[in-house]
């Protein structure tokens, strides 16, 4: 779990169009080790998907704009990278399981060939007979019985579905596995096993997962690291246990999205609405972009930069924590 295999430095990605320029992401830092499960949470338009989006260079091809930062994997810049580079590093290397399985597959070729098609893609000199072999053990691996490889999606499942997004998603054994709400669209007893299966898979090849979600039951189930996103910043992340002990301090936007923060042995599946909404990404306020809907607003607030104070593996970007932490500088 030591290694870091993908770091974000102060990232910054705007949409441009000739009508206005959406600040979708305003100078983001994170890192996820080796191993690590990482949740990213937020409302929705925070800046989750887009962060995704760009770790996999998928942004809108004539919108997306990457205006600053680095996005290192084991040091190598992503946005430096060739096409070609980058289409062999999605699937091989990093790879994304979408939030609605009922639309990530093609509903006219069979599961066995869509998992088949991606593992050929990156293994060129592998054999008919040894694809083949790989398909069917991957379909084990997600619990589906192999000689469903010639089925089509919609003789399954939206479970039973989501699993074979997932075994597309492994099918070549990636480094880094984002999940993009990968159990939203599913009914509840079917997301706990398709997270134990992630889970599991995890564990067994030491994948890094960053999981995107609003639901804090799965965070505190699931992640050993918690980045919490508002109007493009992170403002808060640490360990599971910095953002979920309630006798720390944390970011007033934390408090309010946590209802009161639970304790890892009292979660919460819900998040409790927030008063006010988030400002639009057109036009963001000065200073703090929360300070609009915090109660702890001050004048120092409304103007220039909020410093990210650091207390060990806690960081938190809010001027209350003045004399609490040290200034991060980020
Ligand atoms: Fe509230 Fe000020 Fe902290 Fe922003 S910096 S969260 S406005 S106290």
């Amino acid at each position: 779990m030591n290694e870091k295999l993908l770091e974000i430095k102060d990232l910054h990605i705007q949409y441009v169009t000739d009508e206005e320029v959406v600040y979708a992401l305003n100078g983001i830092n994170f890192s996820i080790r080796r191993g690590e499960a990482m949740a990213l949470v937020g409302e929705t338009g925070a800046g989750k998907t887009t962060t995704a989006m760009s770790i996999l260079r998928l942004l809108p091809k004539y919108t997306g704009k990457v205006k600053q930062g680095e996005i290192l994997l084991e040091g190598t810049d992503l946005l430096k990278a060739t096409d070609k580079e980058m289409q062999d590093i999605r699937g091989r290397r990093i790879s994304m399981i979408f939030q609605d399985p009922m639309t990530s597959l093609n509903p006219v070729i069979p599961i066995g060939k869509q998992i088949g098609e991606v593992i050929a893609l990156h293994h060129k000199k592998m054999g008919k007979a040894e694809v083949e072999n790989k398909v069917e053990e991957i379909l084990n691996l997600v619990g589906i019985p192999a000689h469903r490889k010639v089925e089509y999606p919609h003789q399954f499942s939206g479970g039973m579905k989501q699993r074979v997004i997932i075994a597309i998603a492994i099918a070549c054994n990636p480094e880094l596995l984002i999940a993009d709400e990968p159990t939203t669209a599913l009914d509840v007893t079917i997301q706990a096993q398709v997270l134990k299966m992630i889970n599991n898979l995890r564990k067994e090849f030491n994948t890094a997962v960053l999981l995107i979600t609003h639901d804090l039951g799965i965070v505190a189930n699931f992640c050993d690291s918690v980045a919490i996103m508002y109007a493009g910043e992170i403002i808060e992340q640490g360990t599971l246990e910095d953002i979920f002990d309630h006798s720390r301090g944390h970011h007033p936007y934390t408090v309010g999205l946590f209802g009161s923060i639970p304790s890892i042995s009292d979660h919460k599946d819900r998040l409790s609405p927030i008063p006010g909404l988030m400002p639009d990404p057109t036009d963001l306020p000065k200073g703090c972009k929360f300070h609009t809907r915090c109660p702890h607003c001050m004048e120092k607030c409304k103007e220039g930069e909020v410093p990210t104070f650091v207390q060990g593996t806690h960081q938190i970007k809010c001027h209350l924590m003045q004399g609490q932490a040290t200034d991060g500088g980020v």
